[in-house]
């Protein structure tokens, strides 16, 4: 956390946005940092699937001397009378049942060739020719009760619309369609499944950098120290006007749309970017210029990148003119802006032939 925020013991900094928000996914308008329980919890996971998956290997015959015992079959054995870190990973089991995640579910047995061994192999009681398909089955007795009867429909229900192939059954691991377990992934469903979302509405942009990525959604959640946000906290007494223009308070929503330089800004980018007539009321709007945009997907990312750009440009400025008295015109941030924006579409976007000309005609 301190680090995040550049934080130390001489150098006290303001946390400008709360850790739950940090921690929310990316998708939820949060930075996707993972908090370190979700972490250790997919990482405990792991062992869960490779007790599955790697049900040959020494280690898993190991487990299964120690902590199998003849009656029960869970989805890991876990002897209580042995302490140990096997039991820790066993007992998450207690925590999916607590929080009651879909995580206890996804381990799934996909039948392949039908030649595992449980006692009974699937391709030993099930013969197909062709289109048919008959059954050998070897009961003690015939399926009396009614759950035995429902259980031997819902057996034949399943088996009818299976077709075997040639690869090994196999255990999968089924999140989002994925068959191989991620520690990514599950850490990703187990941070969906701890946020509620109420995020911020930003949508990543990987062309712009990571730092302007990261300085619009601070933006977007009015979390960055313009003067009226450092007034709220304290940290300055007075209130003080925009520098650009002087003429109001410097609120984030007045530096992005209602300050004459910043509307000024807006005018040559839409006349640039060849957009219908721009009315901002809140930094969101900003962020929304793009999607009525119209054009190919390529050229709405583009211009998204552009507003991007353009509103770090006009922090810039301000810095620039509060920290050192730089005189502010709207031409220079819209320069700045438009090198700075080639630079990065250029090499990340992979548009072809994107030259400094075409750049300035926007022809995209
Ligand atoms: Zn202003």
């Amino acid at each position: 956390m301190d680090f995040f925020w550049g934080r130390s013991e001489n150098n006290k900094r303001t946390c400008w946005v709360a850790w739950d928000n940090i921690t929310k996914d990316k998708e939820d308008g949060g930075l996707g940092l993972c908090p370190l329980k979700i972490a250790n919890i997919a990482l405990l996971r792991k062992w869960w699937w490779k007790y599955r998956a790697q049900e040959h290997d020494l280690w898993r015959r190991f487990i299964d001397a120690i902590h199998m015992t003849p009656r029960t079959w869970p989805s890991v054995p876990y002897n209580k009378q042995i302490t140990g870190t096997w039991g820790c990973i066993a007992q998450l089991e207690n925590y999916i049942i607590a929080t009651n995640t879909e995580l206890g579910k996804v381990i799934k047995g996909k039948v392949g060739d039908g030649k595992k061994d449980k006692g009974c192999k699937v391709m030993d009681r099930c013969i197909r020719m062709g289109q048919i398909l008959s059954f050998d089955w070897k009961w003690k007795g015939q399926p009396g009760s009614g759950d035995m009867l429902s259980e031997f429909m819902n057996l034949l229900s399943l088996l009818s619309n299976y077709h075997f192939d040639s690869r090994e059954d196999q255990w999968a691991w089924n999140i989002n369609g994925a068959t191989e377990f991620s520690v990514s992934m599950v850490k990703k469903e187990l941070m969906k499944e701890d946020n509620n979302s109420s995020g911020s509405g930003f949508e990543w942009n990987l062309w712009a950098p990571i730092k302007v990525n990261l300085f619009v959604w601070r933006l977007l959640l009015d979390r960055i120290s313009t003067a009226y946000n450092l007034y709220k906290r304290g940290i300055i007494h007075q209130m003080v006007d925009c520098k650009l223009c002087g003429d109001s308070p410097e609120t984030t929503d007045h530096m992005v749309t209602s300050c004459y330089i910043a509307s000024v800004v807006w005018q040559r980018v839409g006349a640039w970017c060849k957009l219908p007539p721009i009315f901002l009321f809140s930094t969101k709007d900003v962020m929304e210029i793009h999607t009525q945009a119209g054009g190919t997907d390529q050229r709405k990312k583009t211009i998204n990148v552009i507003l991007m750009v353009s509103l770090w440009s006009i922090w810039k400025a301000r810095n620039k003119a509060i920290f050192e008295d730089e005189q502010v015109e709207p031409g220079k941030i819209t320069g700045e802006m438009k090198s700075l924006s080639i630079l990065w579409v250029k090499y990340r976007s992979k548009i072809c032939n994107l030259d400094w000309i075409r750049w300035l005609n926007f022809d995209l």
